[in-house]
C-alpha cells in the first residue's frame, strides 16, 4: 500500500512511526488516478466532536503511487494524516493543518530536482488567493519560514507551527 518512495520519505524525515502508519493504513482508500472521476475525491476529511472541536477521526484518500506526482500527492495526503494522529483527540487548530503538507511538498520536490514536479506544484501554488481559504494563505506564507532545527521531528515542527500561526492571528485580526 505505502510504496517505499512515500514510506522511505517519511523515514528519511523522522515522521514514520509504526503504530501511527498501521492506524493511517486503517484509515485509507486508494483509487487509480488515471480516472479523472476518482481524482475529485483524494483528500483528507477530519471528524469532529461539535463540542470540543477535537480531531476524533479521519478517512484519507489517496491515489495508488505510480509515478513522482502520485508520490508527491500521497505524501501531501499522508501528512494531513500524521497532522491528525498527532492531534487525535487534542485540540488543534484549522489554521495549521496545510502547512505539514505544503512544507513536505517542498522537501520532496527539492529532492527530486523534478522539473515536472516542479512545475505541477507551482500550478498548485497558483491557484492560491486572496479568494482561498486562510490556511492555504497561512500554508504558502509560512512554509519556508521552518529552518533545518524545526525540521527534526513532527514536535519541533508542531511547535514551530504553532508559533507561526499565533503569530499570523495576531497579524490578520
Ligand atoms: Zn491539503
Amino acid at each position: 500500500m505505502f510504496e517505499e518512495e512515500v514510506i522511505g520519505f517519511f523515514k528519511r524525515h523522522n515522521l514514520y512511526e509504526e503504530k501511527m502508519f498501521m492506524y493511517l493504513k486503517d484509515h485509507i482508500d486508494m483509487i487509480d488516478y488515471n480516472d479523472e472521476d476518482l481524482r475529485v475525491l483524494i483528500g483528507t476529511a477530519y471528524a469532529v466532536n461539535k463540542k470540543n472541536r477535537k480531531i476524533i477521526n479521519m478517512r484519507i484518500c489517496i491515489p495508488y503511487c505510480q509515478d513522482e506526482i502520485t508520490a508527491l500527492i500521497c505524501i501531501h495526503e499522508i501528512a494531513h494524516g500524521i497532522y491528525g494522529y498527532k492531534k487525535l483527540n487534542k485540540k488543534y487548530n484549522p489554521l495549521e493543518i496545510e502547512l505539514l503538507p505544503m512544507i513536505l511538498e517542498r522537501i520532496y520536490i527539492e529532492e527530486k530536482q523534478s522539473n515536472n514536479l516542479k512545475k505541477y506544484a507551482d500550478f498548485l501554488d497558483s491557484i492560491i488567493d486572496e479568494e482561498s481559504d486562510e490556511k492555504y494563505r497561512f500554508g504558502l506564507e509560512n512554509r519556508g519560514s521552518l529552518e533545518e532545527r524545526d525540521l527534526r521531528n513532527f514536535k519541533s515542527i508542531d511547535r514551530s507551527t504553532r508559533k507561526l500561526a499565533r503569530r499570523w492571528k495576531r497579524n490578520n485580526r
